[in-house]
């Protein structure tokens, strides 16, 4: 078979890879995917298990760093405030995401008109308007239409999930100040729909969602894409894009899991690996598309922060799905009068797992005799207002490609360079403020602010515009310097609003790809060599052993490769857990004797040890954390006092141990495994109390 030139190559599976390529099927395009990653397997996720938050910290976790699969890269943090989030498989970030799915404001779009700020987006509401109706109805997007904050348009596919007791709270507090509220926007069913199941409310979307309620695309496109014959091969690593004699992107190299070379050559290169790794591999493609300057500059990553109320309510709290309960936009406007400019989406999430209360907002917990109180106060009783805020762009803002660490194939890491604004800094202060006056209105008898490192909002790095000099790519997200490459990720954003990005994303990309079939005619077509030098490799250690390798592939190589690819292509890097070497019984006395200190009996609640958290609970806690067993073996191998750090890790153990125990379970009448699918007739607790009233009549 020869390696034939494809008509759109795409790279990335996320979302925007995901939502081209299936336009371009449909258009009859032929369509090959490159992803790094591997299929995730549902039914490995651990939402549906006891042991879900101990696995979401670590194989599930956000942070590539933690989770060091194969398909994952490094991040240099070094030079940022700021960590980077994300997930690298079929679904890129939608696997690990909340899917709340708002749409920006049309004032978004304008924020140089608006604030004398920034620059204005080359396109506005309008022009995406029927792309966000589309990809709602492509997602299954759960909500209620007719917000009085948006223009007028289609309602959501599917009636709005529950607002759950702590959301319908938040929303009689906010009905009480006179503050916009509305019912969530969650790419997440509240019905079936395409053979997927409706949410059953157990919170830990985080982490996956076992039942695909919530809208990933490795369920909502990708499979159908497949069907239609695109061509998806996962662990297949794109380390450049290459050019044609005449600047035109005609392939890209690529790395297979073995770490053999490939070329794939094509008509149409579509760069959709993120607002971070997409800048990275034009970075790493020799500086491609950047006559600018600008690619990988503005970065935007939406700082985060929660305001906490704790209230004193029955302890239902956390069953809900993770994305919004309710959200407001009352402050998403701007108003320089605030003392800066710029506004933040507020929105409800729900109480969280019992390990989570435990260790409460600061991360620290209360231990020994003040631990139920402490627990009690805040399991299934906290509602937080997540305040999403946007930041403006600035050029100092980066990801460059770090001269220091490299993934698994020698590629350079990116390098992120992020300091939080002034501009930001007062902006966080003052939604916080405004945040817990809503939840004291609600009733909160303590708010607590958390400050979150990191977050998986990635924008700005290869921006839109008109002119060539101040932009990467024109309207239609092709490259000013390279008109057959398509970058239709979070990387064109102008600026950032402060709605979660995704539903945008996938709105620009539909419109980018309903461009691209359009005008594909009319597209320079680059040249094809039938042979390909390969380029030397990247410095790293892999990049080393790759330019030993280098040499060509003919077509015949990269298919075969292909095809056994996708045969296996279903394999999670997630495997059986690996069997744990039995502690001994003095260390397990050595934990009994602590676990007491840190939770002793009181309060309604057994003492740890009762429990048998140094015996069969510490036993599932390794078995599903095998990373915490040589470090608990080697924090209990000695008599003495343990250090601070031991004590850290020790309660970990122990905590994640008794909060196991089904004897601590049924005391606290957590059983999240019991599904309650989304029943339609509990929707309508808010509008029979009548709380979206008073903004539909400022409106009428
Ligand atoms: C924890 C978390 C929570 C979030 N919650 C929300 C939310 O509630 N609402 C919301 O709107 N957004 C949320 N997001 C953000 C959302 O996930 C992203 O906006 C979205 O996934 C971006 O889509 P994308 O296609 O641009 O990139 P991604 O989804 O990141 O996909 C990019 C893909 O490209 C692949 N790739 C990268 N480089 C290469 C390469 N060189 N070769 C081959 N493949 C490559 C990656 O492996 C990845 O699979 C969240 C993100 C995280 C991490
Ligand atoms: S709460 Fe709903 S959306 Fe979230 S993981 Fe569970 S079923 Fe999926």
């Amino acid at each position: 078979m020869a390696n034939d030139p494809i008509d759109v190559l795409v790279i990335g599976a996320g979302v925007a890879g995901a939502v081209v390529a299936k336009r371009c099927v449909e258009a009859g395009l032929s369509v090959l995917c490159l992803e790094q990653g591997d299929w995730p397997d549902r039914a490995r996720y651990p939402g549906s298990t006891p042991e879900w938050e101990l696995v979401a910290a670590r194989q599930w976790s956000p942070a590539a760093v933690l989770r060091n699969a194969p398909g994952d890269y490094p991040i240099d943090l070094a030079e940022s405030d700021f960590g980077v989030l994300n997930f690298n498989g079929v679904g890129g970030g939608t696997i690990l995401y909340n899917a709340q799915w708002p749409r920006m404001l049309p004032d978004d779009f304008r924020v140089r008109s608006g604030d004398g700020v920034a620059e204005d987006w080359p396109i506005g509401y309008a022009d995406l308007q029927p792309y966000y109706e589309q990809t709602d109805r492509d997602f299954g997007v759960s909500g209620l239409g007719g917000n009085p904050k948006y223009p007028a348009g289609a309602e959501p596919p599917l009636p709005p999930l529950p607002i759950g007791s702590m959301g319908l709270r938040l929303a009689r507090a906010q009905a009480s100040l006179g503050r916009h509220w509305w019912p969530g926007t969650n790419a997440i069913l509240s019905a079936p729909r395409d053979g997927r199941h409706p949410c059953v409310q157990r919170g830990a979307c985080g982490s996956g969602c076992n039942e695909a309620a919530k809208a990933s695309t490795d369920v909502t496109h990708w499979p159908g894409i497949v069907r239609r014959g695109g061509r998806l091969v996962t662990g297949a690593r794109v380390r450049r894009i290459v050019v044609d004699g005449q600047g035109l992107a005609c392939g890209v190299e690529w790395i297979d899991r073995e770490g053999s070379e490939h070329y794939q050559p094509a008509d149409v290169v579509v760069c959709a690996a993120n607002g971070v790794g997409t800048p990275r591999l034009l970075l790493a493609s020799d500086g491609l598309a950047n006559s600018s300057g600008l690619v990988g500059r503005n970065l935007m990553l939406h700082p985060l922060s929660a305001v906490v109320g704790l209230f004193d309510a029955p302890p239902d709290g956390w069953r809900a799905h993770a994305g919004a309960l309710i959200h407001s936009l009352e402050y998403a406007d701007s108003d320089a009068s605030r003392g800066f400019v710029r506004g933040a989406t507020w929105s409800v999430a729900s109480a969280g797992g019992p390990l989570g209360a435990a260790f409460g907002s600061d991360g620290q917990g209360v231990w020994g005799e003040g631990h139920h109180a402490h627990f009690r106060e805040r399991f299934g009783r906290s509602a937080s207002w997540i305040l999403i805020t946007e930041d403006l762009p600035d050029p100092d803002n980066r990801v460059e490609l770090s001269p220091t660490l490299f993934d698994s194939d020698g590629l350079p890491a990116p390098r992120i360079a992020y300091r939080l604004s002034e501009n930001s800094r007062r902006l966080m202060a003052w939604h916080e403020a405004r945040a817990k006056e809503s939840l004291e209105a609600g009733g909160a008898f303590k708010t607590e602010i958390i400050h979150y490192g990191a977050n998986g909002h990635l924008m700005g790095t290869a921006r839109m515009g008109l002119d060539p000099a101040r932009s990467v790519v024109g309207p239609d997200c092709r490259a000013h310097d390279v008109p057959n490459l398509l970058i239709p990720d979070g990387s064109v954003f102008v600026t950032a609003g402060s709605a979660n990005p995704t539903t945008t994303i996938a709105a620009v990309a539909l419109r980018a790809a309903d461009r691209l079939v359009a005008e594909r005619a009319k597209l320079p077509r680059p040249a094809h060599a039938t042979r390909v030098a390969f380029s030397a490799g990247a410095p790293g250690p892999g990049g080393a052993a790759g330019a030993a390798r280098a040499g060509s592939v003919d077509g015949a190589t990269a298919a075969t490769a292909a095809t056994s690819l996708l045969a296996s292509s279903t394999a999670s890097y997630v495997g059986p857990a690996p069997a744990i070497v039995p502690l001994a019984e003095a260390a397990r006395a050595r934990l009994r004797a602590l676990a007491d200190d840190w939770i002793p009996a009181g309060d309604g609640m057994p003492a740890a040890s009762s429990v048998g958290v140094a015996d069969r609970e510490l036993d599932r806690v390794l078995r599903a954390r095998p990373d915490l067993a040589e470090p608990v073996r080697t924090a209990l191998g000695s008599d003495g006092a343990p250090s601070e750090e031991t004590r850290i890790l020790l309660r970990y153990v122990v905590a994640a141990a008794y909060y196991l125990a089904p004897a601590v379970r049924t005391a606290l009448a957590y059983d999240p495994e019991r599904v309650s699918p989304v029943r339609p007739e509990a929707y309508p607790d808010w509008a029979a109390e009548g709380l979206l009233d008073f903004m539909l009549e400022e409106t009428s």
